[in-house]
């Protein structure tokens, strides 16, 4: 197979399902469009697939499950290995696509991809990965071992802000660990999924391993009915994530469901002032703060504030907002105007609750590109924990600062909040740094790292509404999510006592 040509995923073809090894256009023929949010033109439209083209797709997945199942770990490694080696081929035109759909900055969206490569590579280590344990002699003539084997057919639903990173937390280690795959990528920016899927056909993947289908709510419903999907993980807002739990957990599935995130930066007296600023300024507003990672909001310890707020509220106003195919672009549009409806009415939400707007990033157009999504950056001070801004994911760029007394306090405040994702301290000092991250209930933590999404061997994981499900995406809690144990014990006629054993057996 030739490779995908860049031409097929920035026309304006229709973005359809990838099921079998081929692309294949739904019998419905309901579709959405998908814009380019910097320009806010219809770019092309993506089928909106119903529980006929899941079926399909379980039917292909189941179809080659068992086969897939049985390829040696070491050579499903080595195919692993060639996506790998396309992936990097293949990085800037995947990142092309990504900002024409999604609008991030191109710089940004290399980003992505690379940290999406990240877990690929990862997932060419699954010989080792998938290794049990084994205990010789656990009774006379008696041995025991574990090993972890495929749950089957497995699918992901994944959110508009990642369309490359986040499926790939999820594919490359359950198809490395032997299953099969179903991804139902977002509607918002949906070509991502069939250019990867492309390349690992050309890899060698065998057809029905890796299959696409693309829709909203009535693709992801069937996909929590279907029997034949022994897993769902899911990436996307808490409420959705909530559902999809509870139906998955319903419908006897294993299930992760990632939710969204309100993280915040405590910036202490003794932070580095310079540093911090600029941690905090692309923390919030980079890829216009529509990442589950990004800081909305900034904890002021003590005296600090009125210098952070200051420099801060400078840089904000400075931000180069441009189409994200702009080398000179920091920040690019937001995903579809409905988003910059919903940002736009919060700061009118933040207003109204009296906080104090120090930069209003609403209307902001950019010359050129005056029907684009594009909104500036916004900061708010003086916020409280009782404000909607506060409490509620807005997802876009829009930083809000709260001033407390002193580290005791801003632990209590992140705490107390419903949504523990990622959180973020600076500080130069040591004790503040360890008692901060053994204190604060969220998942990952960063300590002068605004934004600590965890490498790829270490999962990734929220805590609170952050996160349905004991399991997070990738790493070895990724492995175990695909895969279940199987204890063996076995001994051979020799070591055989004669005679029937009616007391429970015990090491001899
Ligand atoms: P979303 O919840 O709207 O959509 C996520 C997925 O769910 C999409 O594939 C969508 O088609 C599907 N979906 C939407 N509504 C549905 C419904 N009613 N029933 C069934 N399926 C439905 O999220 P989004 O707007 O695409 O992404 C942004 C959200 O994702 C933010 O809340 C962000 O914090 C979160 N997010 C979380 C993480 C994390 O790791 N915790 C990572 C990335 C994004």
């Amino acid at each position: 197979m030739n490779s995908p040509s860049t031409a097929a995923f920035t026309d304006s073809t229709d973005v359809v399902n990838y099921i079998n090894g081929s692309t294949v256009t739904p019998q419905s023929t309901e579709k959405q469009a998908v814009f380019n949010p910097a320009t806010g033109q219809t770019a092309r439209h993506v089928v909106l697939s119903g529980a006929n083209e899941v079926n399909l797709a379980v039917s292909a997945a189941k179809a080659a499950a068992a086969g897939w199942a049985d390829v040696p770990p070491i050579r499903r490694a080595r195919i692993m290995n060639r996506f790998l080696g396309l992936m990097h081929e293949h990085a800037d035109t995947l990142a092309a696509i990504i900002t024409a759909e999604h609008g991030k900055v191109f710089s940004d969206a290399q980003g992505e991809v690379a940290r999406g490569i990240d877990v690929i590579e990862f997932a060419c280590g699954i010989p080792q990965l998938l290794k049990g344990d084994f205990t010789d002699q656990v009774s006379t003539g008696i041995d025991n071992w574990t090993m972890r084997q495929p749950l089957g057919v497995v699918a992901g639903i994944t959110p508009f802000n990642f369309p490359c990173m986040v499926p790939c937390w999820m594919f490359p280690v359950a198809i490395a660990a032997g299953n099969t795959f179903i991804l139902k990528p977002s509607e918002r920016d949906p070509s991502a999924s069939l250019f990867m899927a492309r390349l690992f056909k050309e890899a060698g993947l065998p057809d029905g391993v890796f299959n696409v289908v693309q829709g909203g709510k009535p693709a992801v419903d069937a996909i929590l009915e279907h029997p034949d999907v022994s897993a769902v993980s899911f990436v996307g807002s808490t409420p959705i994530a909530h559902y999809i739990s509870e139906r998955a957990a319903h419908f006897g599935k294993r299930v992760q469901a990632l939710g969204g995130a309100k993280n915040h930066m405590v910036v202490m007296p003794d932070a580095d002032i310079d540093r911090t600023v600029d941690a905090l300024i692309g923390a919030a507003y980079g890829s216009a703060g529509e990442r589950c990672m990004a800081i909305s909001v900034a904890v002021l310890v003590g005296d600090i504030a009125d210098t952070i707020v200051e420099r801060v509220a400078e840089r904000a106003k400075q931000l180069v907002i441009a189409d994200g195919m702009n080398p000179k672009a920091e920040m690019g549009p937001i995903v579809t105007r409905q988003s910059l409806e919903k940002i736009e009415s919060y700061i009118e939400i933040g207003v109204k609750e009296g906080a104090k707007l120090v930069v209003d990033g609403r209307g902001h157009k950019v010359q050129g590109n005056e029907e684009g999504f594009f909104t500036g950056g916004t900061l708010f001070d003086n916020v409280t924990a009782d404000m909607r801004i506060y409490r509620e994911e807005i997802f876009g760029p829009v930083l809000a600062c709260i001033r407390v007394k002193d580290l005791g306090e801003a632990i209590n405040l992140i705490n107390d909040h419903e949504f523990g994702n990622g959180v973020s301290c600076f500080t130069s000092d040591g004790h503040t740094a360890r008692e901060f991250s053994r204190r604060i209930l969220v998942g990952m933590v960063g300590i002068n790292v605004p934004i600590p999404v965890p490498m790829a061997w270490h999962g990734f994981g929220g805590w609170k509404k952050s996160l349905f499900g004991d399991m997070h995406a990738y790493g070895e809690e990724g492995v175990r999510f695909y895969t279940r144990q199987k204890s063996i014990m076995q001994r051979w006629p020799q070591s055989i006592d004669k005679g029937a054993e009616f007391a429970m057996p015990t090491a001899k």
